[in-house]
């Protein structure tokens, strides 16, 4: 049975939520920073109002002897940001996200210096699971929200999620890992300690499934797909064609969801012009 609250590093704790689900794993991970002898720590992703997970967090700044100096959010989906304004509100701060939905204070911008007590966490925009998403890197650590999860792949839903931002984001986590990241701390799924190598699968998987979405396009002799004015794709139809040729052999039942990934996939081929 895995614990809900585990010390990571000596100045992180995660607490996850129990609320788990396709999408979410095994719950979402709400991180605490705090730097041993600090008088104060920064949640990251305070997560769903779940009683129990609010007196976790709770219980864990209490036994450190630790005030909330900052509340940060790597995106605005509900499973990380619900209970955050109300958790702020009690704990005497603010929220700040990078978008005003959730902020409470100034939104965050990307390559800031968010300082709160001792604690400096570098705020990397990286849009693309949402166009709010942002992951922070504190030392030799990344929190990367759900554009890099500890397990299995992240879902591209267009239109507030958007593939070629995500591929572009992916590329920045890369270089940033590469210059002295130990540990990537995401929002679900368990702690990464090889964060290039993983991100490095996350690109390749992301290239292997526009492959085949290209080659299904040729095999169905199908047009270069195009988009509208409002940005949406110009014939709906190609969707369902290529999803039942590239998920012929998977379930019926998970095709709409195969639908998302595949229509995000085609909006970036047409507006990269190619097939
Ligand atoms: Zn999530």
């Amino acid at each position: 049975v895995q614990q809900h609250v585990e010390e990571v590093t000596d100045a992180v704790v995660r607490v996850r939520a129990d609320n788990p689900g396709l999408m979410t794993l095994e719950g979402t991970n709400t991180w605490l920073l705090h730097p041993s002898g600090s008088a104060a720590a920064v949640v990251i992703d305070p997560g769903p109002p779940l009683p129990e997970h609010v007196r976790r967090i709770h219980d864990v700044l209490r036994a450190r002897g630790a005030e909330v100096a900052a509340v940060l959010l790597t995106h605005g989906h509900l499973d990380h940001s619900e209970g955050a304004q109300e958790f702020a509100e009690r704990e005497g701060t603010t929220v700040r996200a990078a978008s005003e939905r959730w902020s409470t204070a100034d939104v965050l911008t990307d390559g800031e210096l968010v300082a709160a007590a001792d604690i400096e966490a570098r705020v990397v925009a990286t849009p693309g699971h949402t166009s709010d998403s942002v992951s922070f890197i504190v030392d030799d650590v990344m929190f990367t929200g759900d554009t890099v999860l500890g397990r299995g792949t992240t879902v591209i839903a267009h239109p507030d999620g958007h593939l070629g931002d995500y591929l572009t984001s992916l590329a920045v986590l890369r270089s940033r890992a590469a210059t002295g990241t130990r540990l990537l701390l995401p929002g679900h799924g368990p702690v990464v300690a090889d964060p290039v190598a993983w991100i490095d699968y996350y690109l390749e998987h992301r290239h292997s499934r526009l492959r085949q979405i290209t080659e299904a396009m040729a095999a169905l002799d199908l047009a270069p797909p195009t988009l509208t004015e409002a940005g949406e794709l110009a014939d709906d139809a190609v969707v369902d064609a290529v999803v039942a040729r590239v998920y012929a052999d998977v379930p019926q039942s998970l095709w709409p969801a195969a639908a998302v990934s595949v229509r995000a996939q085609l909006v970036l081929l047409a507006e990269r012009g190619t097939p």
